[in-house]
């Protein structure tokens, strides 16, 4: 075959070379070990935790090596592309905090290595799918979708590999005048690659992730250059990362299956491949077993329900760490404050087969990230939650931010803070009692207290209370009240003869508790009646004290 003669045929506009590639897009000046990685997601809406988890590793392993993190829009498939897509992702890994030096943007491109959105780049592709035909290691491919079928049914009859490949790769022989007859009929064709690979033959190949594996070579001819002249991801990912200077790729496990192929495109094209971290799906437990994350079942597989579920971005981020690096939760104890991004991430501490999903985990840990805020920033965070999601709540914080931020503040800080809240959504239960027209009486007077009692307690501490005490000298009120009522002081004393006593000074300050809060359960009371105030405080005394 005169490859000459085909590429000519095939490419009659392409006069650019492989070399005048490489002088457009030349090495990057990078130190010593810089990973350069890529986000390449694409453009169907839909933002998944899984987009977020491979962000996320890809984007830690170029900022912690002094490397180069970029987006590409793996746009190819137009039937599938949903407008403004781009633009919801982008918003999204910005919120997660996923920032990109280089690639795509909402407007058009930055960067040295564009365009980068593939369906841009037909002409680049072009040069490297011309090369292979040079090199003899591509041809054009007639095949009409019915002779595929066609294909595939008398590979099932013969339970046979399906695919084109070997006896079944009719056009890669054909000679120039079939091609040129073909062409001159207007027909439409596919860009083959030529292989030379055999099912016969493994080789041991090693991931980041996944250790030392054994794959099998392709002998497929799969589609380089589809009738559109638009690459398939396997064409466009080794043009695409050998030209963008791609250090690492960070991808689905399922791209595992045609890893041979992607491997003798780099080396048909005399390239270096990237080194691959092939990331498991995220599964979740189903009963007894584990399930890979579905969009169908799952909701929590959509980034969009953290945001309405409450989640805080930290939360969902640090839980994300949590469960790819093993050693994430020690280093957190030992750095509670630290910042997240000084948490150094390593791939070898992933599990090979994907991370487990477990939404009562991401709950403990976003109520561990939630406890360290501060008032204000915990405010500010409820406010952009509230504003879409709760807006009655949000109205009463704008309204008084100062008072939001003292009845936030209750139990913050500290080496043991509160850890109330784990969704935004649990902050208007949790906090309700502060508005008055909120408050209600939650919980009853438990029936062992004579009702006598409860009600001395209560005129009593009326009769003494004084908003400006401090800590010491409001309890030590409440203990001379449960003194004066025979209740015990001392809780030690108490423990030992509860019998001795009709209750004791934990009892009164519940009675306390319920008058003030509605409830038996409540953050500190002597801060909640410090945020209430002396007047709120005594009208609801008050106003228990007439219902008993
Ligand atoms: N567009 C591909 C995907 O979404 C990208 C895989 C890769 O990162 O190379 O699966």
């Amino acid at each position: 075959m005169d490859t000459n003669a085909l590429a000519a045929l095939l490419f009659p506009n392409v006069t650019a070379t492989p070399a005048d590639m490489e002088a457009r897009f030349p090495e990057r000046q990078l130190p010593e070990g810089a990973v350069v990685s890529r986000m390449a997601p694409s453009p169907t809406g839909f933002v998944h935790l899984g987009n977020l988890v491979q962000g996320l590793i890809s984007e830690r392993m170029c900022h912690q090596s002094g490397g180069v993190f970029f987006l590409r829009v793996e746009d190819t498939d137009a039937k599938r592309e949903v407008p403004g897509a781009v633009e919801v992702l982008i918003d999204t890994m910005e919120r997660y905090h996923i920032r990109y030096d280089e690639g795509a943007t909402k407007t058009g491109d930055n960067g040295a290595y564009g365009p980068y959105r593939q369906r841009q780049r037909a002409d680049i592709y072009h040069v490297f799918a011309k090369q292979l035909v040079l090199q003899g290691e591509a041809y054009p491919c007639f095949c009409t979708e019915e002779e595929l079928t066609a294909m595939r049914a008398e590979q099932e009859a013969k339970k046979v590999n399906f695919g084109y490949y070997g006896p079944y790769a009719v056009w890669r022989d054909r000679p120039l005048e079939d091609v040129k007859a073909q062409l001159d009929a207007g027909k439409p064709w596919v860009l083959r690659y030529r292989s030379t690979g055999s099912i016969e033959h493994k080789f041991k190949f090693v991931d980041l992730v996944k250790g030392e594996i054994d794959v099998t070579e392709n002998d497929m001819d799969h589609v380089l250059l589809k009738s559109d002249g638009i690459p398939t991801y396997h064409f466009a990912h080794a043009v695409d990362d050998h030209l963008m200077r791609t250090t690492h790729v960070v991808r689905g496990d399922e791209w595992l299956a045609t890893l041979p192929f992607h491997l003798q495109l780099f080396r048909s094209l005399g390239w270096k491949p990237p080194k691959y971290l092939h990331i498991g799906p995220l599964q979740k437990m189903d009963g007894e077993s584990k399930r890979k994350l579905s969009k169908r079942k799952d909701p929590e597989l959509a980034l969009t329900y953290y945001r309405q579920e409450g989640f805080s971005v930290d939360a969902v981020y640090e839980y994300i760490m949590t469960v790819l690096n093993s050693n994430f939760e020690d280093w957190r104890r030992q750095n509670p404050d630290a910042p997240i991004d000084d948490f150094r991430f390593s791939a070898k501490k992933m599990n090979p087969a994907g991370a487990l999903f477990d939404a009562v985990k991401l709950r403990d840990v976003s109520k561990n990230v939630l406890s360290r805020l501060t008032a204000d920033e915990i405010y500010d965070e409820i406010m952009a939650w509230a504003v879409d999601f709760d807006r009655d709540l949000y109205d009463r914080f704008a309204a008084d931010p100062a008072y939001a931020k003292a009845i936030l503040g209750i139990g913050r800080g500290g080496k043991k803070p509160r850890k109330d809240f784990a969704v935004f959504a649990d902050v208007r239960p949790y906090l309700d009692f502060f508005y008055d027209d909120l408050f209600e009486m939650k919980d009853a007077v438990p029936d062992a207290f004579r009702k006598e009692d409860v009600k001395a307690a209560l005129a009593g501490f009326a009769a003494t209370y004084d908003a400006g005490d401090d800590a010491v000298t409001w309890f030590d009120k409440i203990k001379a009240v449960a003194e004066g009522l025979g209740f015990a002081a001392d809780m030690k004393e108490y423990r030992q003869n509860p019998e001795a006593f009709p209750g004791s000074v934990a009892d009164v300050s519940m009675f306390l508790r319920l008058a003030v809060t509605g409830r038996v359960n409540s953050p500190d009371m002597y801060d909640v009646m410090q945020v209430l105030g002396q007047a709120r405080v005594l009208a609801r005394i008050d106003a228990m004290r007439q219902t008993l």
